[in-house]
């Protein structure tokens, strides 16, 4: 799943994982348990990740490596928030090998909505569960496990433009660098979250049916 900053990557990373019963793999929510856990990966993200700098390819492509070793990733998985450079997608490639080609969504959502939204987001700190405050309102707990919500320390105003031209200069260009590929969809990410987690279910299908349709006649 591919898109900048407050596009709706995690929301409709885990609708669409749930659908389809594979695992939600974050590399933002490992790295944020990383540093909660105040582990070495941790100490070393935390800076990195509060400034809205990108945690350097190694590490990342180390801790998806990792995870993609793992038996539930077997029959699929849902990427989110990986890869955000054209060398960790060089890298995933590389690391897909053998597997079914990679079905890559990319959310579209213009930046004045985006920091709109990200000024606006607080998670759950229980269940990870992520809702929109209304200006001077404020929901005082998650609606689904009444656990507290808080916000995230890069979603303030300023970490937030940081985010974004980050993800312009690095993560931007992995558009081109999928668009070409026959299992590429774009998804207008600005519409209601029920209307985007539909228009992604179909593309997927699609682009499913399509990435089958490949594989016959090449084994044909
Ligand atoms: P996210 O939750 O996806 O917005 O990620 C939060 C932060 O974690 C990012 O701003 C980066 O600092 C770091 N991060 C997550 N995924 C990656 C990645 N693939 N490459 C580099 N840094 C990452």
């Amino acid at each position: 799943m591919l898109g900048p900053p407050g596009a709706g990557k995690g929301t409709q990373a885990n609708r669409l994982a749930k659908s389809q019963g594979i695992p939600h793999i974050s590399t933002g929510d490992i790295l944020r348990e990383a540093v909660q856990s105040e582990t070495e990966l941790g100490r070393q993200a935390k800076a990195i990740m509060d400034s809205g700098q990108l945690v350097s390819d190694e590490i990342v492509i180390g801790i998806v490596r990792e995870r993609l070793e793992r038996s539930d990733t077997a029959s699929g998985f849902l990427l989110d928030g990986f890869p955000r450079t054209v060398n960790q997608a060089e890298v995933l490639d590389g690391l897909l090998e053998g597997r079914d080609p990679l079905i890559v969504v990319d959310l579209h959502v213009e930046d004045e909505e985006l920091v709109r939204r990200l000024s606006r987001r607080r998670v759950c700190g229980s269940c990870g569960a992520i809702f929109g405050v209304l200006q001077g309102e404020g929901l005082a707990s998650c609606e689904s496990c009444g656990g507290s919500l808080e916000q995230r320390s890069d979603d303030q105003e300023g970490v937030v433009r940081e985010r974004l031209a980050v993800y312009r200069h690095k993560t931007q260009p992995l558009v081109d660098f999928y668009r070409g590929r026959q299992t590429f969809c774009a998804v207008d990410g600005a519409q209601s979250e029920t209307v985007v987690a539909a228009a992604i279910a179909i593309a997927v299908d699609e682009t499913d049916a399509e990435k089958n349709i490949t594989a016959e006649r090449t084994t044909a």
